[in-house]
């Protein structure tokens, strides 16, 4: 019990490798399906999402940087795939080969170094390249990837596994853009690979799945879903819920008067209510923009949030629960499968992501196997 007195982050492995299986079912027949564990796996802890994932079949793993794919390495040896999606900085090439790690390359110069360095080595490095497809972020403009075509010599003394790009509004179906980034990304898919046909296509992350099939191409790229964000927002969410985390409440009180409560005296509380203030605030990645607007979960129940967060602490108005309920209340949870990361992140103005990859750490954590 004790090392729950910082709250409790409990972390399910079983849902995250479940949630990667219904993805799978999901995709094109011979589509592989990657595996998005940047930031920390969202937040939730690489080293233990990644072997989860790893048992139920996946082999490509995408991470953010090259020292993120090195723990990776590390940690799985040298049996999967390992892509840095921001590419590898200019020096730290020769490392990167050494590490077995495929960098997201996106200029004709970026990937001429890539090539002289991998030959200094005796190899022929394997890297993925990624074009912009109209998200207008990284990615070789069009222009440039015209030229790559033209440039004979560099695509055979270079080894272009993955060609990749990113959808912009995958997660709103009906946007025009996407249609237009699909049609971009296909056309350039087929003219690189009548000059170097290995190379596979990917172009889908977690949303993209969902737009159909011919969004699926040879790798597909979830992150967020794997880790029960809702891939389809509006809709109901088909994926399961990873997370719970659950404060533990240092104060009960009774206000017998009207009173301001917390910083900024921003909120009032009628005469009569109960209080709890809990055990975590912003600076445990609990946002602060969700203060008077959020709440938290006890007994079935929805307790909002009063007040501003504070750092270390929040507030909540307990006076829903019954005086039994009040006397046994010993923590709040402030994320669920009932209040999901989507909910909380309606809250705080922001996404289901931000949610994720804000955790702190001093809540103990326990992962969930089964
Ligand atoms: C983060 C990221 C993904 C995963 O996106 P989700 O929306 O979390 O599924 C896929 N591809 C690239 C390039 C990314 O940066």
């Amino acid at each position: 019990m004790n090392d729950f007195r910082e709250g409790l982050l409990s972390i399910n492995l079983q849902s995250i490798a479940d949630n990667y299986l219904d993805l799978t079912k999901r995709l094109a027949a011979g589509t592989r399906c990657g595996a998005v564990v940047k930031a920390d796996a969202y937040g939730l802890g690489m080293n233990q999402v990644v072997p989860a994932l790893y048992r139920q079949g996946c082999r490509d793993f995408f991470v953010a940087t090259q020292t993120e794919g090195e723990r990776l390495r590390k940690e799985l040896g040298d049996s999967v795939r390992i892509v840095i999606l921001t590419g590898v900085r200019t020096g730290a090439e020769l490392e990167c080969v050494r590490a077995g790690l495929m960098p997201t390359l996106f200029t004709l110069e970026q990937l001429r170094n890539w090539v002289d360095i991998s030959v200094s080595e005796g190899i022929k490095a394997p890297c993925a390249l990624k074009i912009d497809s109209g998200m207008t972020r990284l990615g070789m403009s069009p222009e440039e990837f015209d030229l790559l075509l033209r440039d004979s010599q560099l695509l055979r003394s270079a080894d272009i596994r993955i060609l990749l790009s990113h959808l912009a509004c995958a997660d709103e179906p009906q946007h025009p853009q996407n249609n237009i980034q699909l049609r971009s990304f296909k056309a350039a898919g087929e003219r690189l690979r009548a000059l170097c046909p290995e190379v596979q296509l990917s172009l889908a992350n977690s949303s993209g799945i969902f737009l159909g099939e011919e969004y699926h191409f040879d790798i597909a790229r979830p992150g967020s879903a794997l880790y029960g964000v809702n891939p389809i927002p509006g809709a109901t969410n088909p994926m399961r819920s990873a997370v719970a985390l659950s404060l533990p409440i240092v104060q009960k009180r009774f206000v017998s008067r009207e009173q301001w409560v917390g910083y900024g005296a921003t909120q009032q509380i009628a005469a009569g209510s109960w209080l709890a203030v809990a055990r975590g605030g912003y600076a445990d990645g609990i946002i602060r923009a969700q203060g008077g607007r959020g709440c938290g979960w006890a007994y079935g129940r929805q307790l909002p949030i009063i007040g501003r967060i504070s750092m270390d602490s929040t507030t909540f108005d307990i006076s829903a629960l019954s005086q039994e309920e009040r006397e046994s209340l010993q923590s709040i949870e402030i994320l669920n499968k009932d209040l999901t990361v989507d909910e909380v992140a309606e809250y705080a103005g922001t996404i289901g992501y931000e949610v994720l990859t804000s955790l702190g750490h001093r809540y103990f954590r326990r992962y969930i196997k089964s």
